[in-house]
């Protein structure tokens, strides 16, 4: 923190403050008011809408800048605010109580981070992945889950919710029919490939929706999500692995990302 407005009271000048993907919102709007800023028709993203995701300098409103906690250097910080706050949003709206089952279909980067934090903080709950590699379904077994298994394996109990983050509609089908009478499946991703759209044919309504199934998506993150997230993620101490770009490798890492190379979360530095 540089410098900070006349009425502006919440930071003081060298606190060390992050910006989310969420750069600002109406604040009066029903969404707004409820702290679902990320559903506010004015929601605007940081580097997208408003300057600021690729600058040294930049301005944004008290209310949407959040303190780092000290564990986490600058670097580690930033997967954070995006990424790991959209994690917790999800988990968030599967409305998990302890003690309840969760799913985690797909076992990226953020599924990771979610799996972590239901063990952290619903630690009677049983967590059970689904994902495509020998590879994935060890490790999420070493992180915790009672169970890994394939996209379309029946799981050995029937799940209260499950959180999707692939890009694929299989997943979505197959999540569906492990899910108990009134359970959730929340989808978290921005956009699903069409490649395999025709899977949803696949769907048997007495099977896949029947009994007061639901499905619901996540957009963005609110305010609360951030705040929320990162005091959590200093709790359980939940460190992303980042590799570091200079800003002048801005559009190697962008290449990396496309061709899929991926090694942890990727930040650029301007030093
Ligand atoms: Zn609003």
């Amino acid at each position: 923190m540089e410098k900070t407005g006349s009425k502006a009271n919440k930071f003081k000048i060298g606190d060390r403050v992050g910006i989310g993907w969420i750069y600002s919102a109406c604040g009066r709007c029903k969404f707004c008011l409820e702290g679902n800023e990320n559903l506010c028709e004015s929601f605007k993203a940081t580097g997208r809408d408003a300057n600021g995701g690729y600058a040294e300098y930049t301005t944004v409103l008290e209310d949407f800048a959040y303190k780092i906690p000290d564990v986490f250097s600058d670097s580690e910080a930033a997967p954070l605010l995006c990424a790991g706050a959209i994690g917790y949003r999800s988990l968030r709206l599967t409305g998990i109580k302890d003690g309840q089952n969760l799913g985690l279909t797909g076992f990226g980067a953020s599924a990771h981070l979610v799996l972590k934090m239901t063990t952290h903080k619903y630690p009677n709950s049983k967590v059970f992945v689904f994902a495509r590699s020998e590879k994935e379904r060890d490790f999420a077994k070493e992180l915790g889950a009672v169970w890994a298994g394939a996209t379309e394996e029946e799981s050995p109990e029937k799940l209260d919710c499950v959180i999707d983050t692939t890009p694929a509609w299989k997943p979505i089908v197959e999540a569906l029919k492990n899910l108990k009478s009134g359970g959730r499946l929340v989808i978290n991703a921005i956009r699903k490939e069409d490649v395999d759209k025709e899977y949803l044919l696949k769907i048997d309504y007495p099977v896949h929706l029947w009994l007061e199934k639901e499905i619901k998506s996540v957009a963005n993150v609110a305010k609360r999500d951030v705040s929320e997230f990162l005091e959590l993620a200093a709790e359980i101490a939940i460190k992303p692995e980042v590799q570091k770009f200079g800003l002048e490798e801005a559009n190697k890492a962008l290449v990396e990302l496309k061709e899929r190379k991926i090694r942890g979360a990727k930040v650029l530095r301007i030093d």
